[in-house]
């Protein structure tokens, strides 16, 4: 980001001279790379106004190697640093993130296009993994059995892997780095942040907080880039474990080379979450619910609600209320506070999101709501602008239901029954989010105990578990066992040992050549 990168190659840039922008460079061993000229560079855009912004260096196996060095001399001396310690600086990285959150929201908003409200929301939820990693010497406690034999004791502890590496999407560039990064330092590891190249800099100024926070250089290392530099990491033998969020063909792709490379892989993927609403529900709840769940973040989340599912008959007053919502958001740039939804990250982006529409009528869906025509208040020409659509009458065998579309696009399916609606969810490939609005809390228990999907909302659109609890799908939305966070990110940046423990007493025993077994 502009600070941690407005040195050496700010002006260097190719175009800089016209652009004047920011730059963003890696940031390895505690500060901004000051190595060889990148080989390539991307472009960095602001979609609210979809012109260029700055740029950011892509790195090579040479960038990705200097930081696996980096990280791993920091290693042995980090991994021994007390437990204690190691928490005093989550602790303090904790306090500065609150300061800066308005700034970190505002670095967002500026690349992502989400609004600064929302960018904010994603920074608070991240805080709660820091947090959660605060409590590290409680989260790495082991077990201890004394007298498992007569004079010996056994007991485990969990220990850190070494260098491990987080590879991130563009549609949290803060939250999703602070699902791993925070417990797997805590935990003792070094690590490597490879962020989105749409959206670089929150990554960047996360760095500056952490080495203001007390963290020793090297603990912490950011690499940018695209494939090339995610192929060196997968397969750098420093490596030891590799964390990943984004689309289902990047996971699966990151989770078979890596694991084919010997690495410890969770790979989160894509996800097409329903929101099935049976006839007893609250339809204004299910309706609000349905709109701040669909459109939120321009429907850029990973647990964005993209298919509705309405058991009759509820279907066509749900759909109109779902209409009169949606007409009443207003879209527009997200560093105006009366913008509610924002622009897509890219151009060809929403040009592919926007093509599900015509695809949809072509299958013989039905444009409830048309988010081509929706008002843009205060966003200019250029920027990438498509407001909220509904497709009525999606059945499954269209490309609109198939795809995760990703974007502002909310597709309803009328089914007859719970049973075909839970067929219908439990049909899809994917199996991250889901959620049920009901009154019948007999029918909620039956979809929570039926439905083969990794996170369930009961009358909650967006279930997101808390830090202590952990995030991940099932089916293509996880390549892994492994989900995020909660005591199973403590379980995935660390291992076990066991270990059982005789000191000499006058009675130890002499030899013994049979297998030891509890006499
Ligand atoms: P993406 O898969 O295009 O990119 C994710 C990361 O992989 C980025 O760092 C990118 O640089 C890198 N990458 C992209 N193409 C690659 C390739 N061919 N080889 C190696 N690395 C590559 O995803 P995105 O568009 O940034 O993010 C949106 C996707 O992420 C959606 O599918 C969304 O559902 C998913 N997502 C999932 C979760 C979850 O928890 N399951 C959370 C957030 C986002």
């Amino acid at each position: 980001m502009t600070r941690a990168s407005a040195g050496k190659h700010a002006s260097e840039a190719p175009g800089a001279e016209k652009r004047a922008g920011k730059h963003c460079t890696h940031w390895i061993g505690g500060k901004p790379w000051t190595g060889a000229e990148p080989a390539r560079r991307g472009d960095i855009y602001n979609p609210a106004t979809g012109q260029v912004t700055g740029t950011v260096d892509f790195a090579t196996a040479a960038e990705v190697d200097a930081a696996v060095n980096a990280a791993a001399a920091a290693f042995p001396a980090w991994r021994e640093t007390s437990l204690v310690k190691r928490a005093s600086v989550m602790f303090a990285f904790r306090e500065l993130v609150r300061q800066h959150q308005a700034e970190l929201a505002g670095l967002i908003s500026a690349e992502h296009g989400k609004v600064a409200s929302d960018a904010a929301g994603e920074v608070a939820r991240g805080l709660e993994v820091v947090e959660f990693a605060c409590g590290i010497p409680h989260l790495v406690k082991g077990a201890f059995s004394e007298n498992v034999s007569t004079g010996v004791d056994a007991y485990s502890i969990r220990q850190p892997l070494g260098v491990v590496v987080g590879i991130t999407p563009f549609n949290f560039p803060a939250m999703v780095p602070m699902w791993m990064f925070p417990i797997a330092i805590a935990a003792g590891n070094t690590f490597i942040l490879k962020p989105s190249e749409k959206d670089p800099s929150a990554s960047l100024r996360i760095a500056e907080l952490l080495a203001e926070a007390g963290l020793p250089d090297g603990v912490f290392n950011v690499v940018h880039g695209g494939k090339e530099a995610v192929d060196a990491l997968l397969i750098h033998p420093g490596v030891r474990a590799v964390s990943f969020v984004g689309s289902t063909p990047v996971a699966r792709y990151v989770s078979e080379v890596g694991t084919a490379a010997g690495k410890r892989v969770q790979a989160l993927g894509g996800a097409k979450n329903h929101m099935v609403v049976l006839p007893d529900a609250d339809l204004d709840l299910a309706a609000d619910a349905a709109v701040s769940a669909g459109f939120g973040s321009a429907g850029e989340r990973c647990m964005a609600i993209s298919v509705l599912v309405a058991v009759d008959p509820i279907g066509d007053e749900l759909v109109a209320k779902i209409g009169e919502r949606v007409a009443k958001l207003k879209v527009g740039p997200g560093d105006q506070p009366e913008s509610e939804m924002g622009p897509l990250v890219t151009r060809a982006h929403r040009d592919k999101v926007a093509s599900y529409l015509d695809a949809g009528v072509a299958d013989g869906a039905v444009l409830a709501v048309d988010g081509r025509t929706h008002p843009v208040t205060g966003g200019a020409a250029d920027g990438f602008w498509l407001g909220p659509s509904v497709l009525d009458q999606v059945r499954p065998a269209m490309s609109c239901y198939l795809d995760e579309i990703f974007g502002p696009v909310l597709s309803v399916v009328r089914t007859g029954s719970y049973e075909e609606a839970l067929g219908v969810v439990n049909a899809n490939p994917y199996g991250n989010g889901t959620a049920i609005f009901t009154n019948d809390g007999g029918a909620a228990r039956k979809f929570t105990h039926e439905v083969e999907v990794g996170m369930v909302g009961i009358n909650v659109p967006i279930p997101v578990p808390m830090a202590f609890y952990s995030f991940g799908g099932w089916k293509a939305s996880l390549f892994g066992d492994t989900h995020v966070h909660g005591t199973e990110g403590v379980h995935f940046y660390t291992r076990g040992k066991a270990i059982t423990s005789r000191w000499l007493d006058p009675s130890h025993g002499g030899v013994n050549l049979g297998f030891p077994v509890n006499q």
